[in-house]
């Protein structure tokens, strides 16, 4: 077989998808055929490059060229002018411009990144075992079948990995409690049901290698006694679900779900459940309702799912970017993995960076990076050249911090100090000439839209937070509503049954506390 000499890679994923990439790819394939270069050139699908709000994205390598934006009628000058002539199209590649703040340095989706989640997102075709496989794929999964249960907890543990759902709670100390608590039957759960708006990084992990969470699954399963385990998408992930359908299908194939894994005397098989629609069923214990056939209302805890889970016996949920850290975790090593990040949050973080920057996307960068780097470094800095006015940090149950904070470094940690959290990852840019008010109206309307009622503080306070929100953007606010605001949301947090109505105090009072000057004048 001939080595190709170029590579390009499109971008499937449901933004480019959305934006005709389908058709790109069909073309592209055409002409290269029409020219008779389809010896030497390759065109591969991939999950996605990372880059978002340009369109259709392909990626021509050796040479590293992006082009954004890309339509079917670009494929044939792409074809006869850089894959023919070796010269790239000037009009389509997406710039590296450097900024006052960083010079010299590459900005945006090509600045190095360090990713370990996300190593084969973009570069392998995700609905080929075979490009899995030939990473290194299902390498870990053997190496810790040969192992005891208990050493690979002990692993996980050593390796300080902490949930990426949110809350940042050891993962290896979930999976011993599951392990210890007694029952025969246990469960695992890949919470994939990402709801809140702006956050969308678990659906590009799972478009991009659905094998990587399927080796997680396993090896959790394995771990904590598990026979059976559920990945739990979110119903509008059309992408993902045919993604993952099709690599359990072939997972299967190949002897790595079923009966006697790898001839380990392990069975434990995957199926997946598709979400209705309802934030509220990303809370871990509305989503084991809604698997078990009920309305996805959230339980009162304790007890604990690692106890009392799925069917009332002991299960891990964990969040579809912390199990994607368990190959690499378990094929390198814990103290590999310490090596990463800070010490204690050690390993990377998957973030979304949206908003007022030019290069919106998804980046994969070590634990402790300061948010300056994020937003200037690979957010290619703000729109326009304007200022930044703040960012709403951990998605929208998260907390706004002003433009004097942007050398926070962001871990679960540090975090705490500015009482802000990761949270859903979302990194949420506002430029001057954003609105605070009106991005917290957007955020109460989500939140009062998406309470299940199941518990009366939120349920009503909720709808009384976006009725102060509204009276407020249409300037009819009174002199009291910002205090209220914050009792309210205090309220909230002491009373609310889940999370959902708790977290709502962080957007809240933080967009007070720090952008108070824009809602006073909205107040008579
Ligand atoms: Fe439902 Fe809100 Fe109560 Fe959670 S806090 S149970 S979402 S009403």
């Amino acid at each position: 077989m001939r080595i190709a000499r170029s590579h390009v890679l499109v971008s499937i994923d449901i933004e480019s998808v959305a934006s005709g990439a389908w058709e790109v790819l069909r073309r592209l394939k055409e002409e290269i055929s029409l020219k008779g270069l389809s010896e030497e050139v390759k065109v591969l699908e991939t999950g996605t490059l990372g880059i978002s709000g340009k369109g259709v994205v392909i990626a021509v390598y050796p040479e590293r060229v992006f082009y954004g934006g890309v339509k079917p009628e670009h494929c044939p000058r792409i074809v006869e002018e850089h894959l023919l002539k070796g010269r790239p199209l000037k009009e389509l590649l997406i710039k590296e411009e450097v900024t006052r703040e960083i010079k010299r340095e590459l900005i945006g989706p090509m600045r190095e990144q360090k990713r370990v989640v996300l190593e084969n997102s973009g570069i392998i075709d995700p609905e080929k075992i075979e490009e899995y496989l030939a990473r290194d794929g299902y390498v870990a999964l053997e190496k810790a079948l040969s192992k005891s249960p208990e050493e690979i907890i002990a692993e996980v543990k050593k390796s300080g990995l902490r949930g990426r759902g949110g809350a940042g709670f050891p993962t290896g100390l979930k999976w011993e409690g599951a392990r210890k608590a007694p029952g025969e039957r246990k469960f695992i759960i890949c919470n994939a049901d990402e709801g809140e708006p702006g956050t969308f990084k678990d659906r590009l992990i799972l478009e991009g290698d659905p094998h990587k969470l399927i080796e997680g699954l396993i090896i959790a399963g394995y771990a904590v006694g598990a026979q059976k385990g559920y990945i739990y998408i979110r119903g509008e992930y059309a992408l993902s679900l045919h993604r993952m359908r099709k690599a359990l299908e072939d997972a299967r194939k190949y002897g790595l779900l079923g009966e006697n894994i790898l001839g380990s005397g392990f069975s434990f098989d995957l199926e997946i459940k598709e979400g209705a629609g309802a934030y509220v069923c990303g809370e871990e214990t509305a989503l084991m309702e809604s698997l078990e056939g009920k309305r996805g209302n959230p339980r009162i805890k304790p007890p604990y799912p690692t106890v009392v889970g799925l069917f009332g016996s002991p299960t891990v949920i964990n969040n579809v970017e912390t199990l994607a850290n368990i190959p690499p975790i378990v094929k390198n090593g814990a103290d590999w993995f310490k090596t990463l990040g800070t010490e204690s949050c050690p390993g990377t973080k998957v973030y979304t960076i949206l908003g007022d920057v030019n290069f919106p996307g998804l980046i994969e960068v070590e634990m402790g990076t300061t948010l300056y780097e994020i937003i200037f470094g690979y957010g290619g800095g703000i729109k326009g050249g304007k200022k930044l006015k703040g960012v709403l940090v951990g998605g929208a149950a998260g907390v706004f911090l002003p433009e004097s904070l942007l050398n926070v470094r962001m871990d679960f940690d540090n975090l705490k100090q500015y009482k802000a959290v990761l949270g859903s990852g979302a990194i949420l840019v506002m430029g001057q000439g954003a609105s605070i008010p009106d991005v917290l109206h957007s955020v109460l309307r989500f939140f009062r839209h998406e309470s299940c009622g199941q518990c009366s503080p939120c349920r009503s306070g909720t709808k009384e937070l976006f009725r102060i929100s509204e009276r407020l953007i249409e300037r009819r606010g009174k002199a009291e509503d910002l205090d209220l605001m914050v009792k309210l949301s205090e309220s909230l947090w002491q009373s609310s049954l889940c999370p959902l109505g708790q977290s709502l105090i962080m957007p809240v009072k933080s967009a007070l506390e720090n952008f108070r000057e824009e809602f006073l004048p909205l107040v008579q």
